[in-house]
């Protein structure tokens, strides 16, 4: 019996659902990467940290795998095609896969289904991403969960050790071909700052993340996580995104370290791969169809200085500054720029969502649409739009003495601290005596929230209409 393992967004040798089924069922295991020319074809930034991030995991995890005595096939081109021609070349009987939740990914993996099975193949998918994913959690009434709360409650009642013991993986891996994982030139792409960045790709990069984490910062994580000039957080989310650290290890810890604060978090991310596998509409239109009929503003302008962090208001300025900067966002902050732009601009929620996927290392529609969706108030578990953030009292709250802001916007660094979160309030003589005129050297602010939060409020009338 032949095997071949189609790695995906799972990019590591251990603790791998599907890795750990082939081993277990065939007595020689290939493995495979395919660089997928649609979604290569599709990103507009040919200098792109993900796909620099992917190439160097590959990289060590071919040699990860050789050290094992197998190794990494790496193609490129459409999966579609590829998958089913490498099964037949290699003699595989079956291909194995850890299960993804997008609906572009559901319908590939459904035709290769098809095409496999034309052959005699099989493609067998296995959870991995997820503790609990489909239908394994219900509500009484046998549906799913849209309401986070009594999801998580289900969650943490339903969990045993099983659900989240590793995937061992044994060794008796079919030697790869000597086939090196291609450059990114080969790839149509260019190297990018990753390494300035001190982004650190792969599982050594996930390990060097986790360890300190988990060393300290996951008993503070509660106290820490909303304050984006603080090391709180983990910043393992392009790992967990590529799957360079396993989701089972993580909730192992959590548990162990009654880091209760923290594992909610990795349930949050369990819940929107739930809510976009059981609901593929929020992709693209609002969960709740009567979000659908608000009538956003068309303001390019406005989206612009939004993309560019030039709104005026310096903790949304900072946020997406740090975003363009190194394609991470602090989850506080992007809380705080989605209401801004949806709510201060009156913007589509869409657009807002489109500059992330674009922008975000660690982007995933899944997560990345719950955001926005619930920053928009059309999501299952959402803000209710009348919960409009005020850019100043979460700056003044999360950012006290706009540590964050003068990093990032260094513009406004001589700026006292009472004056730093709304900057436009200091007499024009203070602003002369600092050098820092707004208008001249920062832009006034893009929008007054008052009048925005009264705009938006009738803007979401229709949807009380509609109800
Ligand atoms: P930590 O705070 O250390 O959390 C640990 C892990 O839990 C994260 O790595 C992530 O995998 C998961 N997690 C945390 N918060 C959430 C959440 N709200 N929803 C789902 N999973 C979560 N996260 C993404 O991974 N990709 C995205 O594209 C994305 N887009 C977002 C867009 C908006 C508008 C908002 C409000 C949030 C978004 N998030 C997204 C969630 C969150 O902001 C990031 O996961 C987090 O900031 C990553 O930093 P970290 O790894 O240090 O997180």
């Amino acid at each position: 019996e032949k095997a071949l393992v189609w790695f995906r967004r799972d990019l590591r040798d251990h603790d791998h659902a599907a890795l750990a089924a082939a081993l277990a069922n065939a007595e020689s295991v290939h493995c495979a990467f395919i660089f997928d020319t649609d979604i290569l074809a599709a990103l507009p930034d040919k200098r792109d940290r993900r796909v620099h991030f992917i190439r160097e995991s590959l990289v060590e995890l071919d040699c990860a795998l050789r050290a094992r005595g197998g190794g990494l096939i790496v193609r490129h081109g459409l999966p579609a095609e590829l998958i089913p021609a490498l099964a037949q070349e290699l003699g595989a009987n079956a291909v194995y896969a850890n299960r993804d939740y997008e609906p572009a990914a559901k319908q590939r993996d459904a035709a290769i289904t098809d095409s496999l099975a034309a052959q005699g193949r099989e493609l067998i998918l296995l959870k991995d991403q997820a503790i609990f994913e489909r239908d394994e959690l219900l509500t009484q009434a046998g549906r799913p969960y849209t309401v986070f709360t009594p999801y998580r409650n289900a969650w943490l009642k339903r969990l045993t050790p099983a659900d989240h013991a590793e995937f061992r993986c044994t060794n008796h891996f079919a030697p790869a071909h000597d086939n090196p994982v291609p450059t990114l030139p080969d790839l149509g792409f260019a190297s990018t700052d990753l390494d300035e960045l001190g982004i650190v790709p792969g599982m050594s990069g996930a390990r060097g993340l986790w360890d300190d984490f988990r060393a300290g910062r996951i008993k503070r994580y509660g106290a820490l996580r909303d304050f984006p000039a603080v090391k709180g957080v983990s910043y393992l989310s392009v790992h967990l995104r590529f799957g360079t650290i396993s989701i089972r290890e993580l909730v192992t810890a959590a548990l162990a370290a009654e880091a209760d604060t923290w594992l909610n978090e990795l349930i949050w991310r369990d819940f929107y791969f739930m809510i976009l596998d059981r609901f593929p509409h929020a992709a693209g239109r609002a969960f709740k169809p009567e979000y659908d009929a608000i009538r956003w503003d068309d303001w390019p302008a406005g989206l612009a200085a939004w993309q560019q962090g030039r709104t005026g208001y310096p903790l949304v300025d900072a946020a997406m500054r740090q975003l363009n900067h190194s394609g991470w966002m602090h989850n506080r902050l992007r809380m705080v720029v989605a209401s801004f732009l949806t709510k201060d601009l009156g913007i589509d929620w869409r657009q807002g969502e489109k500059y992330f996927a674009d922008q975000l290392n660690d982007f995933d529609l899944s997560a990345n649409n719950g955001g926005w969706q619930w920053a928009a108030s059309s999501g299952c578990d959402a803000q209710p739009y009348f919960r409009i953030f005020n850019p100043v009292s979460q700056s003044e709250k999360f950012d006290p003495e706009g540590k964050f802001i003068r990093r990032y916007v260094p513009e406004l660094s001589k700026v006292p601290d009472k004056y730093i979160h709304a900057p436009w309030t200091m007499g024009r003589l203070e602003q002369e005596a600092l050098g820092v005129v707004i208008g001249r050297d920062y832009p006034g602010p893009i929008v007054d929230h008052a009048a925005a939060r009264a705009k938006t409020l009738a803007r979401y009338a229709v949807v009380k209409k509609g109800s």
